[in-house]
């Protein structure tokens, strides 16, 4: 409940017509170009008439120490001192004398003293006790570097009201900083494991928006060890923006396979990045003043990177890639406030507090997105690996284990029979004719029959056994706990199976009849080759018999286990009733 109360101010205060502060209206007067003004002369009045009004606007092309004149419309009621406070300020330095000869106070943003207890985001002007309406302050407003592209925002409301603005800054910059440098560091760790580039790209990439985060939001130099970035003044903003945007274009062109599916895009993707990469090396070594006409070329990149991102992931999406859709959604939230803040800054407009603090909030929000768009492609690789494995097992045309595997099948049915005795059986089944069957129905009829056998074939046997495609119309069977007896009644269910009805093909009725040749580990241990060998023999005696039957090879205890002894007991056995024929 508390939580969604905090939840709900912060989103009050993020429209600023809804946020209740104490605000007094005001009239913005600047002086003219040009003219000379000691403080003495200015605060006495006597320049009064060089003011003319103006909106906050004018205020980011500042390029020289100007002053301002602040008239309030009306009386100074509440109980609360009032406050003038400048947010936004980006570089400028601004010096509030209070009506009435009060105290002049100086800050700003990059002061490397700012006073503590403040935060840099929101400078606070005190402004005595009160005033009366139509009374004037004076701003100075001086130049530190560089023309701000930020409208800065100022508005006159009550000491409490301006620290609520504050504390509510630093919540919500710096758990905006927190989340995006928690997930790069997580993105960062997965990185160090997986090394996939994605996640170094993802951690690059919230690390720079993090910074970057700190630095739009002023808080970066209260930092320790980012204070120092005040000697630079406005070039790490530039610097981790631009970075930022460089890791962002190559992250979308990866994520969403640019560089298959669409080369346009892809090469559009690369023209940005070097285009990103140059503004960088330019802005480096450009004087301040020139800053400015680079950073609005850097807002018209972003927002021609934008529409390339937003095509690219569209384009993934179509493909049928989920990772796509993530990213977009990601994206499109993220892209609509930096749209939204390049375009304000570029056309002068003033950024509600909608738009200067949702802009790193959905930089949060758009990071867990693209955490989860980075979760679901790693889910698309395994079920890529899975299916990759799962062909490399398989054959292609009947669906059965491949033959590699099913010979791994008989070594690790070996491998039983040989730790707990096991039998083993093995049988060699082979169709009959079936060159015949190509030769009248076509090679599509014989593929429907392949199919059609070993669909009959898994229906008959149990879920243990293995049954492989060892050649072109030769399949192997693998019997595990099933000894000659068992194995001869399996075979027997088999032929009967494949021969129990005509196949259906190519829009013929097709009889098919298979040979079958069974050997079984006796108590001896016969190598896999051996097995094989022997099923294959008594296949041949099988074919030789007559076609569509069974014959059993002879008890391995009665053959010498070595192939080579075995040779002419074999071949001797063949030629004559080695063979026990099933009845039929
Ligand atoms: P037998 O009864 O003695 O086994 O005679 P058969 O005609 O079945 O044996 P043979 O070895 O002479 O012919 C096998 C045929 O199987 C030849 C080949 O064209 C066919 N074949 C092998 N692989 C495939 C395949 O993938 N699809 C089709 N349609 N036919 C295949
Ligand atoms: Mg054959
Ligand atoms: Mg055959």
């Amino acid at each position: 409940m508390h939580l969604l109360r905090h939840l709900l101010l912060a989103v009050l205060w993020l429209c600023p017509h809804l946020a209740a502060a104490q605000t007094v209206e005001f009239r913005l007067e600047r002086m003219r170009p040009g003219l000379e003004a000691s403080e003495k002369s200015v605060l006495s009045g006597a320049l009064d008439g060089q003011f003319d009004a103006v909106a906050q606007a004018t205020l980011n092309t500042l390029d020289r120490d100007t002053w301002f004149r602040i008239i309030p419309s009306s009386d100074w009621r509440s109980d609360s001192p009032p406050v003038l406070v400048v947010q936004q300020t980006r570089f400028q330095r601004f010096t509030v004398f209070p009506s009435g000869g009060g105290r002049p106070t100086t800050l700003s943003a990059l002061q490397a003293d700012f006073p503590g207890g403040q935060t840099r985001g929101v400078l606070i002007f005190p402004l005595g006790d009160g005033f009366r309406a139509g009374q004037p302050l004076y701003l100075r407003a001086r130049f530190e570097g560089s023309p701000t592209l930020l409208v800065p925002r100022l508005s006159i409301t009550s000491y409490d009201d301006a620290r609520a603005t504050a504390i509510m800054h630093v919540r919500l910059s710096a758990s905006c900083f927190a989340a995006l440098m928690a997930l790069a560091l997580c993105a960062m760790c997965v990185w160090l494991i997986v090394r996939e580039r994605l996640f170094i790209l993802y951690a690059f990439l919230l690390g720079c928006q993090g910074l970057y985060v700190t630095l739009i939001t002023y808080d970066a130099y209260a930092l320790p060890g980012l204070g120092a970035l005040v000697r630079y003044g406005v070039r790490p903003t530039f610097l981790f923006a631009v970075l930022a945007c460089i890791a962002a274009v190559s992250f979308a062109r990866i994520m969403t396979n640019a560089d298959q599916i669409a080369p346009r895009i892809a090469w559009l993707f690369r023209a940005q990045q070097s285009l990103f990469v140059l503004l960088l090396l330019v802005m480096l070594a450009t004087p301040y003043r020139a800053i400015a006409t680079l950073s609005a070329i850097g807002n018209v990149l972003i927002m021609a990177s934008t529409m390339t991102i937003v095509a690219a992931g569209v384009a993934g999406w179509r493909h049928g890639s989920r990772a796509s859709a993530f990213f977009l959604l990601a994206w499109l939230v993220m892209q609509g406030f930096t749209f939204a803040r390049a375009l304000c800054e570029t056309a002068g407009l003033q950024s509600s507090n909608l738009i200067v603090y949702g802009f790193p909030l959905s930089m949060v929000g758009s990071g867990i997105l693209l955490a989860l768009g980075l979760a679901d492609r790693m889910r698309e690789m395994r079920a890529a690996l899975r299916d990759a494995q799962a062909r490399a097992h398989t054959d292609a045309l009947t669906g059965l284990l491949n033959r590699r595997c099913i010979l791994e099948r008989l070594d690790a049915a070996r491998t039983q029979f040989r730790d707990n005795g096991e039998p083993v059986s093995v049988l060699f089944v082979d169709l009959d004719h079936f060159k015949a069957i190509n030769d009248h129905h076509g090679h599509l009829a014989g593929d429907a029959c392949l199919r059609e056998a070993s669909r009959r074939l898994l229906a008959t046997l149990r879920h243990s056994d293995a049954v492989g495609r060892y050649g072109g119309e030769e399949f192997l069977v693998v019997l595990q706990g099933a000894d000659r007896t068992a194995a001869a009644a399996i075979a027997e269910q088999l032929r009967a199976a494949l021969a129990s009805a005509p196949v259906q093909a190519e829009g013929a009725q097709i009889d098919l009849t298979c040979s079958i040749g069974v050997a079984s580990t006796g108590s001896d241990a016969l190598s896999g080759e051996d097995l094989i060998a022997r099923a294959d023999a008594a296949l041949y005696a099988a074919k030789r018999d007559g076609r569509n039957r069974v014959a059993l090879a002879p008890d391995s205890s009665l053959v010498a286990p070595d192939p080579a002894q075995n040779e002419g007991a074999h071949i001797d056995r063949l030629s004559h009733p080695p063979l026990c024929r099933t009845p039929r």
